[in-house]
């Protein structure tokens, strides 16, 4: 099937438009025409080489939502026409204990990405969203709820469950206390959830700009990360916190702020860090711990879950072609808070 996107073609260049095939269907594939794809810090990252070299041309993009337009003769759960997403996957063994308990990013062999990554039968280059279609084996398919907003929805895709799985894996409800670091796509997706999970939550922003946002989006408190004074005033006040900051930094001065037993979760995928001290960690057993989007399980749990409390990022809409200033904004954390292409902005390609 000949599909047409961006693509970037090297670290310091822009992406360029690029016309390429997607497979033939086999007996479980899904075809979907791409509708809306969100754009993700890690399609900056990898297009930018911040992650190392990559073959090129790569398409990024992996929060994408579409209708489906033909299923192989094994399908059993979508039709012609269903609303559906795509994450950050698109297969794994289907065979490990990671796979056989619902955690495929996990997986023992490694899952398949979305992008910049090799389709297991054919070991071609898997290639993302920002394209007008593409080919998923059913498994990794997810269902759009109804009702649910499709316009504004690709974000939860991958913004949505990086944040809810760590919410879910330290087990935030009634009476949790949250912290968020960074208020960009992926953190305003952890307060959104947080919030309706049933948390306090606390936003950690740099940006004095973003603190009326935190506020009309339900956030308890805001805590400017530079106010020493309001840091210090808020030590032992939170159990989780969600560090989403795409840049190396110093996790020592956020340390103090979990009581005995907290967590920080990194989600950032930002290589080496700072060097932290360690006494924040010892006195008071607090740990820093990672977390990886989530399995495919708990990403339908999720857009359920969203599909249920109407749960929606906040999303800017751009054509495929302003991709490279969005880039640029989300370098600059200017974005409010999540850009989203309309893929219609892209024309089909010829047949
Ligand atoms: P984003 O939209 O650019 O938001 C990041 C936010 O971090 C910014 O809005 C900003 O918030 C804060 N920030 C930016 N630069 C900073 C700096 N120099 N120092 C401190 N804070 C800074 O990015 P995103 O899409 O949410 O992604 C965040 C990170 O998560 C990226 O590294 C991405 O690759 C990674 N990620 C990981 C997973 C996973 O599975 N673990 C999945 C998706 C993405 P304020 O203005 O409020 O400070
Ligand atoms: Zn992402």
């Amino acid at each position: 099937m000949k599909t047409t996107g961006y693509a970037a073609y090297s670290a310091d260049k822009p992406l360029a438009p690029y016309d390429f095939e997607r497979r033939e269907l086999r007996g479980n594939d899904v075809a979907i025409e791409i509708l809306y794809s969100g754009v993700c810090h890690s399609d900056l990252h990898t297009a930018r080489g911040d992650w190392g070299p990559y073959t090129a041309p790569l398409v990024p993009g992996h929060e994408i939502v579409g209708k489906v337009i033909a299923v192989g003769p094994e399908v059993e759960h979508y039709a012609v026409g269903d609303p559906v997403g795509v994450g950050c996957m698109v297969d794994s063994c289907q065979d490990c204990d990671q796979c056989d308990h619902g955690e495929e990013q996990y997986c023992r062999n490694g899952m398949t990405a979305t992008y910049d990554s090799k389709d297991r039968i054919t070991g071609e280059p898997t290639q993302g969203g920002y394209s007008k279609h593409i080919v998923v084996r059913e498994e990794f398919v997810l269902a759009m709820p109804d009702g649910l907003d499709l316009s504004r929805a690709a974000p939860l895709l991958c913004a949505g469950i990086t944040t809810y799985s760590p919410l879910r894996t330290w087990n935030v409800g009634p009476g949790s206390r949250v912290g968020v670091i960074g208020m960009g796509g992926l953190g305003h997706m952890a307060i959104k959830l947080a919030i309706a999970l049933g948390a306090h939550v606390t936003v950690l922003s740099r940006s004095p700009s973003k603190e009326k946002d935190a506020l009309e989006l339900g956030a308890d408190a805001v805590l400017i990360s530079t106010d020493k004074d309001a840091m210090k005033a808020a030590r032992n006040s939170l159990d989780l916190i969600i560090d989403t900051v795409p840049v190396k930094h110093d996790v020592t001065p956020y340390m103090p702020l979990l009581d005995v037993d907290g967590t920080l979760a990194i989600v950032g995928q930002v290589g080496p860090m700072e060097e932290f001290m360690t006494p924040p960690a010892i006195m008071g057993r607090r740990r820093i711990a990672g977390s990886l989007i989530g399995g495919i399980a708990e990403t339908q749990e999720m857009l359920d879950f969203c599909g249920r409390m109407n749960i929606l990022p906040e999303c800017e809409m751009i054509k495929m072609d302003e991709i490279n200033t969005a880039f640029d904004r989300m370098e600059k954390a200017d974005v409010r808070y999540r850009f989203v292409i309309d893929m219609s902005s892209v024309d089909a390609p010829a047949a």
